[in-house]
């Protein structure tokens, strides 16, 4: 079987990062107010600061300004709440991105719900969770969102297609599968405490692998022509899949990194300024 063909975040993603550019400018010059990203970091964990940094790069190339607050490692879940209570009720904010992991001594759901929903941009809340599962408008969580994206780029249509999502997090795997699953494909969880992970992978049109265990998944487990979507990202620039195996064998497949990355800036971006045109429409 030949090779499969990659599917590239960085250009899809560039595309998108381009238009919501063209959308912010156009939301500027008519209101004269900046869609606003404001990111709220606790402590100072050098890969969230990475993160972050990145995020307001990439603000900034798109016409997105960026309000960043910083707080000490120490901050009490009260603390962060009310910040992000002040925030969400801020009418010169209107995204919010609350960096995590914050440290084991914060209630980590308490503080994501603390966000207004319509500022809820990374798609983190309850609320977001629901209207993403139901398909009602709302904002869906970035990495997921950028996944579905990627396949409808490349027209992988899940309708009828089995699917497994590798890892079952709030933020990626459990959003991943509810996506897919509202798009009609049949949707399997794998996790931790599943028996015989090869033999339900083999099973799967669509594999979503979102588990942080490097190169976990390998060719020999995939179906011929299966679609592989890896969003691991490990140690050493590697991915979840072993790339070198799994590509012989998948008909399409994500290069980490430049495969689902860039999709979750890019789709953290575009949520941004549809929250700043429905904030500033109102
Ligand atoms: P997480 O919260 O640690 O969740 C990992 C999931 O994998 C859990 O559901 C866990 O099962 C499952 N798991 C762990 N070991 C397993 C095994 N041996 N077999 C099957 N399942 C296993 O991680 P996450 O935040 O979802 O992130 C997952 C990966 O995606 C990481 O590499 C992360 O860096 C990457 N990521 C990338 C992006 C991006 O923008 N590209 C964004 C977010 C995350 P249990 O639930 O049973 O513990």
């Amino acid at each position: 079987m030949s090779q499969a063909r990659l599917m590239d975040g960085t250009a899809l993603a560039a595309r998108i990062v381009e238009e919501t550019a063209k959308r912010a400018a156009v939301l500027t010059g008519r209101t004269g107010t900046a869609p606003c990203l404001a990111t709220v970091l606790v402590g100072e964990d050098p890969a969230s600061v990475t993160y972050v940094k990145m995020k307001q790069n990439r603000c900034r190339r798109a016409g997105i300004t960026s309000r960043h607050v910083a707080l000490p490692a120490a901050t009490t879940t009260g603390d962060l709440v009310a910040t992000l209570r002040e925030l969400s009720a801020d009418p010169g904010v209107h995204g919010i991105l609350l960096q995590h992991p914050m440290g084991d001594h914060i209630d980590e759901r308490a503080a994501f719900e603390a966000i207004a929903p319509e500022k809820d941009v990374d798609g983190v809340t309850f609320a977001s969770f629901a209207t993403m599962s139901f398909g009602l408008p709302g904002f869906v969580s970035c990495t997921p969102g950028g996944i579905m994206r990627l396949l409808d780029e490349y027209g992988v249509d899940p309708a009828g297609k089995r699917a497994v999502v590798v890892g079952r997090s709030a933020i990626l795997g459990k959003p991943a599968g509810m996506l897919l699953l509202a798009r009609d494909a049949t949707v399997t969880y794998c996790h931790s405490r599943t028996r015989d992970l090869s033999a339900a992978v083999r099973e799967a049109d669509i594999v979503v692998a979102a588990v942080g265990r490097p190169r976990l998944i390998r060719g020999q487990d995939l179906k011929p022509g299966a679609v592989v979507v890896d969003a691991g990202y490990n140690a050493g620039n590697v991915g979840d899949v072993d790339f070198d195996s799994a590509v012989e064998r998948a008909s399409l497949i994500t290069p980490v990194p430049g495969g689902v990355g860039p999709m979750t800036i890019a789709t953290l971006l575009e949520q941004t300024v549809d929250a700043a045109e429905r904030q500033l429409a109102a």
